[in-house]
């Protein structure tokens, strides 16, 4: 009798070990829908990216990113303390969600064909487009047209810029990949590299952090539709976080927002997009 119950116990205590090592791996087997009923999302945004995804030293976070993420956790009913913001860095964004390590992802994400193999996602929520930044007294960069004589032009790994300028200009330019938007910046100001590319609305970003030391050049050159990504077939998820993004541009939460946070660094005149249900 006594004997049966140890084993019992012991089988009991290996099974809870079992489950416990499949929900490892850095995230959990819970989907979306079950953080949402426990009152917690994690999501994903980008750390260093000032008026768009940025962390504050004093641990807070600001920007048009971080203010949609918040509009869209709200209308799925989770408040700004149940989130929780982790940094998800350009190249590992589809891996971050696909092992559950965010719920989804608000952070300059365009939405592209090869992407949405690995993710789905909903939106868009915002239109920008790749763009250059150089130093402000650089002459003989001023548009895509002039990217010729080898410059060293720095994007991101794993970005729809980078991959543009690979497939576009492979030739004419030596292209500097790094982890992060900040470490380009910190090459040009430092001479290390000639010119930045990213979406526009990311180089007036970091250009308003320098008031006049960097200046955006020529006319954007592709157009990137912001989504947010999320789990690949969560269509019932990614149906609330359209609803939301469209209601965040109706009640005027949105335009709010980008006025806000990024708006006033970049001169254009905001169209709101309309999401694809596909
Ligand atoms: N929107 C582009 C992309 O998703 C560039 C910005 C970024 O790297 O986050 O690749």
């Amino acid at each position: 009798m006594r004997i049966n119950r140890t084993l019992r116990l012991a089988i009991g205590a290996i099974a809870v070990a079992l489950v416990a090592t499949a929900c490892g791996g850095g995230g959990d087997a819970a989907t979306t829908e079950d953080h949402v009923r426990e009152g917690k999302l994690t999501i994903g945004i980008k750390f260093d990216q000032p008026g768009l995804g940025f962390r504050e030293a004093d641990g807070s976070y600001q920007g048009y990113d971080v203010e949609v993420a918040k509009y869209v956790a709200g209308k799925l009913g989770v408040p700004p303390d149940g989130i929780t913001f982790k940094e998800t860095p350009t190249a590992q964004r589809e891996t971050m969600i696909m092992n559950g390590e965010v719920d989804f992802i608000v952070a300059t994400y365009s939405i592209t064909d090869e992407r949405k193999k690995k993710v789905d996602f909903a939106g868009p929520y915002f239109v920008s487009g790749q763009a250059l930044l150089v130093k402000n007294e650089t002459t003989d960069i001023t548009g895509v047209e002039s990217l010729t004589g080898n410059k060293k032009l720095c994007s991101v790994k794993g970005s729809t810029p980078a991959q543009y300028v690979k497939d576009h200009y492979a030739k004419d330019v030596q292209l500097v990949e790094m982890d992060n938007y900040s470490q380009c910046i910190q090459a040009l100001r430092s001479g290390a590299v000639d010119v930045v590319t990213t979406d526009d609305i990311i180089l007036a970003g970091f250009a308003g952090q320098v008031s006049g030391e960097l200046k955006l050049v020529g006319d954007t050159f592709t157009i990137e539709k912001y989504g947010i990504g999320l789990k690949k077939g969560d269509q019932q998820t990614r149906a609330k976080i359209n609803d939301a993004i469209e209601q965040m541009i109706a009640d005027g939460s949105w335009q709010k927002a980008f006025e806000n946070t990024i708006g006033p660094l970049r001169d254009s005149t905001l169209t709101p997009p309309s999401v694809d249900r596909y």
